[in-house]
């Protein structure tokens, strides 16, 4: 048995729990152990641990393993939550992010730059409306993309599409305005310069 799993006894609690007692401390309003690295943070509630596990199901309090809270409020299991996040970085009660938005910036980042090296061919071009499950704003006018739509409000990647207004080369037309793909935003910023050099070489032989 890993340190990690070994069982310590909470006396507040008033039975035994699995977790490695130096990760945990016992909050008083919330009646319940807490991660001790989220322990400043936590939304305390009174109660709140008086649900289930939304993996397991079983009751979260007068279970022996410990408990997580997700950055949304929800109460799940640390271990049913090790498990979710090998899969999924979503809350299963509300879908929003189950990590700290700075936990998922560099993998973020690293959809964006996806993003930003492929673009989408206009054939397959969709302009869409989509909701950010994390901050609940909804955004008209986006470019989707096979690898996920980002949240312009919170960056999140934790998007849904609800509309597709337009599809195709008249959407990938549209696009080029409303939410250019970084590669034709650099392509149009080229072009404009060149515009400009054009004029200011015209207007130096005008003098
Ligand atoms: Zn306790
Ligand atoms: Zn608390
Ligand atoms: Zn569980
Ligand atoms: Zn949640
Ligand atoms: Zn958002």
């Amino acid at each position: 048995m890993s340190k990690e799993e070994r069982p310590y006894h909470c006396p507040d609690c008033g039975f035994c729990r699995v977790g490695g007692a130096e990760n945990f401390r016992h909050c008083h309003d919330c009646g319940m152990c807490i991660d001790k690295s989220l322990f400043r943070e936590h939304n305390c509630k009174v109660g709140k641990y008086m649900s289930n596990c939304p993996v397991c199901q079983e009751d979260l309090f007068s279970s022996r393993s410990a408990s997580h809270e997700m950055p949304c409020g929800h109460a799940i299991h640390w271990h049913c939550f090790r498990d979710l996040a090998a899969h999924d970085s979503r809350c299963p009660v509300c879908k929003k992010t189950a990590e700290t938005h700075e936990r998922m910036l560099p993998t973020w980042n690293a959809m964006a730059m996806g993003i930003a090296l492929q673009p989408v061919p206009p054939d397959l071009a969709k302009a869409v409306t989509i909701v950010c499950n994390d901050c609940e704003k909804s955004e008209e006018n986006r470019a989707w993309h096979f690898l996920g739509v980002q949240c312009r409000h919170c960056q999140s990647f934790n998007t849904v599409v609800e509309r597709i207004a337009m599809v195709g080369p008249q959407a990938h037309e549209f696009l080029m305005v409303a939410d250019p793909h970084p590669l034709h935003l650099e392509a149009q910023q080229q072009q404009a310069q060149q515009q400009q050099q054009q004029t200011n070489q015209r207007r130096y032989r005008r003098i």
